[in-house]
């Protein structure tokens, strides 16, 4: 009997992962996400399976897991993505309130998430549904895995980054026949990394010393926490704010999944955090604010730009703001991906989690290259 994969969501797009992996003796779902969209987008509904298997908590892949778990079914994924993927669910909640969409999940589904987290770390090895399986480490944000069946020599890897971040370890290739692999960064690369940090350095350090303010706009989970490794020792006024604090304390409780655990919490001590909008005006007055959201399009970094439009003693007042981006990327670039794959040395490769995924095709010519739609089945055996 044959083993067969079918995307459920996030294989021509970026965003809303969902797949189903059907062996002789079960079945087993990769990741189940949500595209926060205005108004959310879901993946297709999930079919009754022996477990989920998560490979990280950003939003486009647990979403929809506590779902998944008020059915009772065990949720397989590290410690640390566990506790992030229960706090992601709880503003998932918040947020459905405050804009007035459907909620996705009943509240009480956060607390069968609780229950049903069942723990993998890279060296263990678990059964269900038939599959057997382990994890390895994905780079990509702390707790993130690729999921890895020896049986089928099949590998899934989620999100991943094969370079090292202030937080996160580079992912390492694994020898398989057949290669699921994200392809979020098709046909466009990332500059030197080391680089953008020291420019980003540099022009943090040019404004504060010229009188200015800096507010750094950036994802909660993972790229608010390296940002304060990166700014929090040039001797400024450092406030952290929006969903990064809440995870930035959990990764404490992990400190197997960072890194440079020292680092980051000198970074913290180095900190201040923001506990309540009454403290806003004092981080404002700092030099640096680090918060949420990444996009501009929510959460307390709109109060932070309109305080420095409006407020007469700052440099911005009357004036256009400086506007700059860097990029920090949590995943890997296209030739990075390319690198990977030929380290990995599969025979089919099956690229998902893209929008532009046919800018591989020359540089993944040698390979039987699988470019899968939702609901295409795809045979893996
Ligand atoms: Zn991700």
């Amino acid at each position: 009997m044959s083993t067969s994969l079918t995307y459920l969501g996030g294989a021509s797009e970026v965003g809303r992962v969902g797949a189903v992996l059907e062996g002789p003796e079960g079945r087993l779902l990769l990741d189940y996400g949500l595209q926060p969209d205005d108004p959310p987008k879901y993946p297709l509904p999930a079919p009754e399976v022996d477990a989920l298997l998560l490979t990280h908590a950003h939003l486009d892949h647990c979403g929809l897991v506590p779902d998944i778990a008020s059915r009772g079914t065990p949720i397989i994924s590290t410690p640390v993505t566990g506790m992030l993927a229960e706090r992601m669910a709880q503003d998932t909640l918040r947020v459905s309130e405050i804009e007035n969409y459907q909620r996705p999940f009943h509240p009480s589904a956060i607390g069968d998430l609780r229950r049903n987290i069942r723990s993998i770390k890279p060296g263990n090895v678990e059964y269900r549904g038939g599959f057997e399986f382990n994890v390895f480490n994905a780079g990509h944000i702390p707790g993130a895995v690729m999921f890895n069946f020896p049986q089928q020599d099949f590998l899934f890897t989620g999100d991943i980054h094969t370079v090292d971040t202030q937080l996160t370890r580079a992912a390492k290739p694994h020898p398989c026949k057949t290669l699921a692999i994200e392809s979020t960064y098709g046909g466009r690369e990332h500059p030197n990394r080391r680089e953008t940090e020291s420019e980003l350095v540099d022009s943090i350090e040019e404004t504060v010393n010229s009188g200015g303010k800096v507010v750094l706009p950036s994802f909660g989970l993972g790229r608010s926490q390296e940002l304060l490794m990166l700014v929090s020792n040039l001797g400024f006024e450092v406030w952290l704010d929006g969903m990064g604090r809440d995870m930035a304390r959990i990764f404490q409780k992990f400190p197997g999944s960072i890194r440079d655990v020292g680092a980051m919490n000198k970074a913290y001590r180095r900190t201040n955090f923001v506990k309540h909008a009454g403290q806003r005006q004092a981080a404002m007055n700092g030099d640096i604010v680090v918060t949420t959201s990444g996009m501009l399009n929510g959460g307390p970094v709109l109060t932070y730009l309109s305080k420095i439009r409006n407020d007469p003693n700052s440099p911005a007042f009357g004036l256009d703001c400086n506007i700059e981006s860097f990029d920090l990327s949590g995943h890997a670039g296209h030739t990075q991906i390319v690198d990977f794959i030929n380290k990995c040395n599969p025979e089919k490769v099956i690229l998902y989690h893209g929008d532009n995924r046919e800018a591989f095709q020359e540089d993944l010519k040698d390979y039987e290259l699988i470019l899968p739609q939702e609901t295409e089945t795809i045979d893996i055996s």
